[in-house]
């Protein structure tokens, strides 16, 4: 059972019921889902949703109402792992690893689609579609096709082809727009206002659709044997992930489900659109938009819809937020496999490398416990590896041949 009693505007804290709407009435400004923690106190407990499914869902009580029963492929549970290689590499003594690669579709948007279908389908919506860099529409395209409903997913259509394979085999239809992800989400805010009765995961639903990314909170916390982490580094692209990883932690705190403070939450960028560093770093009131070009385009938002909110969070926690080059990204791509056997995508090289910005310039505390999000899977930007990651050497099928390449990578010695 959920606890959720509406909706309630962020600005303003107009109330409205659990309906399709997105933006306040009275202020335009945007709305989040409310609940009521009080009445949650006094049932939700460990051992309840410990006794929940290996999923998100285990945490139905503080996510919107999926009505008689959720859209489960099966997200969220994912590992939470201590690193001990990286770490030693990073000099920190206490990281962990949310492997969110390892989601139906290989990335943490099937949290978020999971509870926005769920909702959709609730409110009487029959259409999936959304505004996407890419893995929104994967994750929006397989859970359609999973409950039988037609999707209409939109990108830009430059995206990395492995990206728009991954979405286009589902069946649903995939608009690729000429132009970037900020020209999708102008079109698809036009498109909600021709298309009332079509769910746009991050539009019209956007509220329910946020909510998902708390259970990255739950898990952690969960995971770490019911306390908080100190610190939480947490990719950006509209900002959402971010400011509902920290709503998550605010409530399990208020629930008194976990020991410890609420954690310090930094956020991770690529230069190439960083539009959240930028505006961080200079103490900047806005966040001014920028023209994204970097390989990190499941992060590639020039116009953060909750940046706002993240520099917010940002200043009122104490945190900082990395930016880092596509050499740097490609180059933490390589060092969490190497070091770890996780094969993350290009955001995850954002937040690896953005980590170990942080932690040389001191703001990310090396002796407090880190918790890094990797939100999606190498598998979806092989575009971005391919040229550099290949065979050490080609040989040909002879002992003599094998035995030179051997001697060359020193792994036997040179005669
Ligand atoms: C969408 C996405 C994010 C974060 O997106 P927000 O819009 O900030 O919630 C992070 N990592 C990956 C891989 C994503 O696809
Ligand atoms: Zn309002």
């Amino acid at each position: 059972m959920s606890f959720a009693t509406g909706l309630i505007c962020r600005e303003c804290g107009s109330a409205y019921p659990s309906e399709a709407r997105y933006s306040c009435e009275n202020c335009f400004g945007p709305l989040e889902v409310n609940y009521d923690l009080d009445a949650a106190k006094r049932v939700v407990t460990r051992a309840s949703i410990a006794g929940g499914p290996p999923s998100i869902w285990r945490y139905a009580a503080l996510l919107p109402d999926p009505g008689t029963e959720p859209v489960d492929l099966g997200a969220g549970w994912t590992p939470l792992r201590r690193s001990t290689r990286l770490a030693e590499v990073l000099r920190v003594r206490e990281l962990w690893l949310k492997d969110d690669t390892r989601n139906p579709t290989g990335s943490f948007k099937d949290r978020v689609v999971s509870v926005a279908m769920s909702s959709a389908r609730r409110l009487g919506f029959t259409t999936a579609a959304c505004a996407s860099t890419g893995n929104l529409a994967t994750s929006v395209a397989a859970h359609a096709a999973f409950i039988g409903w037609p999707s209409v997913t939109i990108i830009p259509s430059d995206l990395e082809k492995s990206k728009i394979a991954m979405t286009a085999i589902f069946g649903g239809t995939v608009l690729g727009v000429e132009g970037n992800y900020d020209d999708v989400n102008r079109l698809c805010v036009e498109l909600v206002a021709e298309h009332a009765d079509w769910a746009f995961m991050n539009v019209n639903l956007r509220p329910y659709y946020a909510e998902g990314s708390k259970t990255l909170a739950f898990e952690i916390c969960e995971q770490l044997g019911w306390r908080t982490p100190d610190q939480v580094v947490v990719p950006l692209a509209s900002g959402s992930q971010f400011t509902k990883v920290a709503k998550g932690f605010d409530q399990f705190i208020e629930l008194g489900l976990v020991d410890g403070a609420a954690p310090v939450l930094f956020g991770a960028q690529a230069t190439g659109c960083s539009p959240i560093a930028t505006a961080f770093a200079k103490g900047a009131e806005v966040v001014t938009p920028q023209r994204p070009n970097t390989i990190a385009r499941s992060l590639a938002i020039g116009n953060p819809a909750d940046g706002p909110y993240v520099l917010d969070e940002l200043r009122a926690g104490g945190g900082d937020c990395g930016s880092v080059s596509d050499d740097e990204i490609l180059e933490c791509i390589g060092l969490l496999a190497r070091t770890e056997g996780i094969f993350a995508e290009t955001a995850g090289g954002v937040t690896i490398a953005s980590l170990r910005q942080m932690i040389a310039r001191g703001t990310i505390d090396p002796e407090k416990s880190i918790v890094a999000i990797i939100s999606g899977h190498g598998l979806k930007t092989l575009d971005a590896i391919v040229e550099t990651a290949t065979v050490s050497s080609t040989i040909t099928p002879s002992l003599e041949s094998a035995e030179d390449a051997l001697r060359f990578h020193q792994l036997v010695a040179a005669s």
